[in-house]
């Protein structure tokens, strides 16, 4: 028998996401996405779910060779556009549809053989300083792709860098309207959290007003159930549910008395008697190092913890809650790390983010590949 870890991905909470994400922005189409291959879900198990999207977005050409292959004929956007001037060979072979975000990528363009004229995504830095033409340079670099006879439709893009915190949009907002009020073609704002939280915010712009959710929404996290902005909001707040569940089983226990170390560098101390149970679950399997005592985790649907540090196959958890609940546990129970338990017990992938220290996004993006991927329902 195999290690008795795995990962489970939800068809049918990929598909409720997906809805939410659209009924946040009604007039909008929808990216789906699926970067990190599918954020560590595997592109290969989230395309039948998301084939209602009207595109999917992403980073990696293999990725987008990959979802051409699965079939897929309608729009693939690059977000970080081509690396190389070779990239724009699979562009035009694969007819992807690309972010343009520096000089460099316009000399590239400028440059390339094509038959078919490219679908470009202009982006702008409206404030997060990572990728973009700085507002003072976008009109320039518009004027310079829309020249270009391997440049077909110019659309219009940049990216929040607060929308899942007290920021917000506001700023970045006016930034973009402002200098793009004239200029023709569809626009991209907004991430998860933008398109969440200002479903149905607009500011004005020109001649009329610009919606948040522009023509094309890009929600990545939510789709697969975890909250943008935990833990102002959680995922039943937004009525997200979770795509991915990470369960294995109890491999061991161990009856403790006070004074009793567990784990490496006895990080944990018993201070009294105590059962625990051993998990087949460890850094190696992506279950965060630095998830303290206290990490929440459920054992045959009951709400339990970690004791203990996190080892590279296994983690150590506290049996006590299922006791006083009157639930046996037991080599072979049930353990469920992130995700929904076979009981139907939901046990958030933000509550174990949270207490590790980081988001949701690490954690289901650092599965390791030992883990078997199985898709269900
Ligand atoms: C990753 C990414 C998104 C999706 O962000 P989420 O917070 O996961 O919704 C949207 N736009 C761009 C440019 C991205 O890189």
């Amino acid at each position: 028998m195999p290690r008795p870890i795995q990962a489970t991905i939800h068809t049918e909470s990929l598909r409720h996401n997906l809805a939410r994400a659209r009924a946040s922005a009604p007039d909008a189409r929808v990216w789906a996405v699926v970067k990190a291959n599918a954020y560590g879900h595997g592109i290969g198990h989230v395309f039948e779910a998301f084939r209602g999207a009207d595109g999917f977005a992403l980073l990696d050409l293999a990725e987008a060779e990959r979802v051409r292959a699965l079939g897929w004929r309608g729009p693939i956007l690059l977000l970080e556009g081509v690396f190389e001037a070779r990239d724009l060979e699979l562009c035009s072979r694969l007819n992807l549809w690309h972010v343009v975000h520096c000089e460099e990528q316009i000399d590239m363009l400028a440059v390339h053989k094509t038959h078919q004229p490219h679908r470009v995504f202009l982006k702008m830095n409206s404030g997060m300083n990572r990728l973009g033409f700085k507002p003072q340079g976008f009109r320039a670099a518009w004027t310079r792709l829309n020249a270009l006879p391997q440049v077909d439709e110019i659309s219009l893009m940049t990216h929040f860098s607060d929308a899942d915190g007290p920021g917000g949009v506001a700023a970045q907002m006016a930034v973009f309207a402002a200098v793009t009020q004239d200029l023709p073609g569809e626009r991209s704002l907004s991430n998860s959290a933008a398109t969440l939280r200002y479903s149905g915010d607009s500011i004005s712009s020109g001649q009329g007003r610009l919606p948040v959710s522009a023509d094309w929404v890009r929600p990545g996290i939510a789709l697969y159930g975890s909250a943008p902005d935990f833990p102002a909001h959680d995922i039943a707040h937004w009525n997200l549910h979770p795509a991915m569940t990470l369960s294995s089983r109890i491999i061991g226990t161990q009856n403790l008395v006070a004074g009793d170390g567990v784990g490496y560098g006895s990080g944990f101390q018993a201070s009294g008697p105590m059962r625990i149970g051993v998990v087949a679950c460890g850094y190696a399997d992506g279950y965060p190092r630095v998830a303290p005592t206290g990490t929440p985790v459920l054992v045959e649907g009951v709400r339990t913890h970690t004791v203990g540090r996190v080892s590279m196959d296994m983690i150590t958890v506290d049996l006590a809650p299922l006791q006083r609940a009157g639930v046996e546990a037991g080599f072979g129970s049930e353990v469920t790390l992130w995700g929904r338990s076979s009981q139907g017990t939901l046990l958030p992938i933000d509550d174990v983010a949270h207490v590790a220290g980081t988001v949701g996004y690490e954690l289901m993006c650092a599965l390791a590949p030992r883990v078997p991927v199985v898709m269900a329902a």
